[in-house]
């Protein structure tokens, strides 16, 4: 859930500014929490294919956390900077509820609400789809045997595509509102995603990992994206409840939060660990369901070299 990474939009100075003051920043919470979301997916991973991953599975949960030190350094993709691959107003798009005339299609959607406001309001389903894609491809190469490099290339999909799939988990990257900004609760993205897990990380329940069938990824995308939305508001009223009759966020207003906000913060976890699962599960099937050894046998280079 940064996902559940503070979703600041602030300019990429700032944030480099407030990295070079807080280090640890780098490696907070909210970067743990992709870690750990990841991680439990590629445990609830099935058996045909789980050796596979688990083989690198360090690796994978390491690189979960990229797409967001892209946004630091502001690297740039083919439809623009990283920061709007991370989410999707889609409040933002003046249609009503559950938001089926929000256009599937990034050509139609730029079509209907112009190339700025389309980059302004998120790409986050069309970003996600476009590395599934991309995992799609490797898994299948990976089963051909060519490219030699095309199982760690499917791993660190996997671990980018986590990473995605994670942020359209948390509600607050699904909303205008996102960080409580427009109803006078700035800060909520952070104290939801970030510290109120810190803080009860060993009493939240969160649900096995199942497999789900998914037959159209980007469909997927859009529908965890407008669950999301659905989930902000009864978030901002456990905030709105917890923080009467208090001047600071101490332990009461954090015990109040958690007491309104549990089965959601839960959920969600919960949910994005089995998001994460099921697409690399239909991703494989998608590419023809090939085997994949635990690890690679590297051929010999020639003896003596070129
Ligand atoms: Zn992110």
């Amino acid at each position: 859930m940064a996902a559940w990474r503070p979703h600041t939009r602030a300019s990429a100075g700032c944030v480099v500014a407030l990295l070079l003051l807080v280090p640890v920043s780098l490696d907070g919470w909210g970067m743990e929490v992709h870690r750990q979301i990841t991680a439990r997916a590629i445990d609830g991973l099935p058996a045909d294919i789980r050796p596979f991953f688990e083989a690198q599975r360090g690796f994978i949960v390491a690189h979960s956390v990229d797409p967001d030190l892209w946004r630091v350094v502001e690297l740039r993709g083919e439809l623009g900077p990283e920061e709007p691959n991370h989410f999707l107003d889609i409040d933002g798009l003046d249609e009503p509820r559950p938001f089926t005339n929000v256009p599937r299609d990034w050509t139609a959607y730029v079509a209907k609400h112009g190339i700025d406001k389309a980059n302004r309001m998120g790409r986050l389903p069309w970003r996600a789809e476009e590395i599934y894609r991309k995992l799609v491809t490797a898994l299948r190469d990976t089963g051909r045997g060519t490219p030699a490099y095309a199982p760690d290339n499917a791993r660190y999909l996997v671990a980018v595509l986590s990473h995605y799939i994670e942020d359209a988990h948390q509600p607050f990257h699904a909303v205008l509102n996102y960080d409580g900004q427009l109803t006078g609760q700035r800060g909520i993205h952070s104290r939801f995603e970030t510290e109120l897990v810190l803080r009860n990380v060993s009493t939240l329940k969160l649900a096995p990992v199942t497999i789900k069938p998914i037959t159209d990824f980007k469909t997927f995308m859009f529908d965890t994206i407008v669950e999301s939305e659905s989930l902000v508001e009864s978030i901002l009223v456990a905030d709105r409840k917890a923080i009467v009759g208090r001047e600071l966020y101490d332990d009461a207003y954090f015990a109040a939060l958690l007491a309104g906000a549990r089965p959601v913060l839960e959920k969600r976890l919960s949910d994005s660990a089995t998001g994460v699962a099921s697409a690399v599960v239909a991703a494989w099937i998608e590419a023809g369901r090939p085997a994949l050894p635990p690890s690679r046998v590297r051929t010999p280079g020639r003896i003596g070299g070129l």
